[in-house]
């Protein structure tokens, strides 16, 4: 008589369902459901790993979706425009940032903890650095506002007390004041400058500001400007820039880039 040892102990048989993760291919053994739980037997499976970079994913893709609708938004109401869009550190051109190397990395270590003023020639990447920031500083999830000094000086004429696009200026969290020497300033426009910038400064709010002119020769075209009444108002203009204040100050030099950035092949 011989004995035999059972190898495995005995034990329920579990009948097992095999699934594959259909992005890589992982082969799993689930035990089989019975009942009401096996409808789940259809239900595609992925591995953890591949769950896990599925949210993520569609993460990414619901932020950028509400990225789209706030800068829709912001276009709608004339609060930004189509150029802030591709402005981007990571796709800047490294012709233009090679120009400048020592103002691209300070701009890249700028936080809205101060105001920034770029200045240099035209056509050296002013306004698409200050734009880098700016939709950086958006895409953190601040408020945000461009507009060009012409515009705004224009504007500034007109503006109900306290209402529309001024008050949205002065609330935006920062805001890209473009081309500061290009307005037709005049002793009141330098006028709604100040109280913009006052406001501004009094409630922490920090702005960038492009012009081809230094701090401190804006300064003189502000003070030549802030005649009134045959009187020139320098304290004005002095006040107005003393609301800059703290600032960061970025020269860009060079010729104009724009024939290069228009020849270099994508
Ligand atoms: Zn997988």
């Amino acid at each position: 008589m011989t004995t035999s040892k059972a190898l495995v102990p005995a034990g329920p048989v579990v009948d097992c369902l095999s699934k594959s993760c259909p992005d890589c291919g992982l082969v799993m053994t689930f035990p089989r459901q019975r009942g009401p739980y096996a409808v789940g037997e259809g239900f595609t499976v992925c591995c953890d790993p591949c769950a896990a970079r599925r949210i993520q994913t569609a993460e990414r893709r619901d932020r950028i979706a509400a990225l789209t609708q706030r800068f829709q938004a912001l276009l709608g109401r004339g609060l930004v425009t189509e150029e802030l869009r591709s402005a981007a550190f990571h796709a800047s051109n490294s012709a233009v940032e090679a120009r400048n190397p020592e103002a691209w990395a300070m701009a890249r270590r700028w936080r809205a903890t101060r105001n920034l003023y770029v200045h240099g020639p035209t056509g050296v990447g002013k306004s698409y650095l200050a734009r880098c920031c700016l939709n950086r500083v958006f895409q953190q999830g601040q408020a945000v506002a461009e507009v060009s000094a012409r515009r705004f000086a224009k504007i500034s004429d007109t503006f109900a007390e306290g209402g529309g696009l001024f008050s949205t200026w002065i609330r935006t969290e920062v805001l890209l004041l473009d081309d500061i020497d290009k307005a037709n300033w005049s002793v009141d426009r330098v006028g709604a400058l100040w109280e913009l910038l006052d406001a501004r400064a009094s409630a922490r709010r920090w702005s960038i500001v492009t012009g081809n002119v230094s701090p401190r020769e804006l300064l003189d075209v502000l003070r030549e400007r802030s005649v009134g009444h045959g009187l020139r108002n320098n304290a004005m203009a002095d006040a107005t820039l003393e609301r800059l204040r703290p600032c960061v100050t970025l020269c860009l030099e060079g010729e104009s880039l724009r024939s290069l950035v228009t020849d270099s092949p994508e």
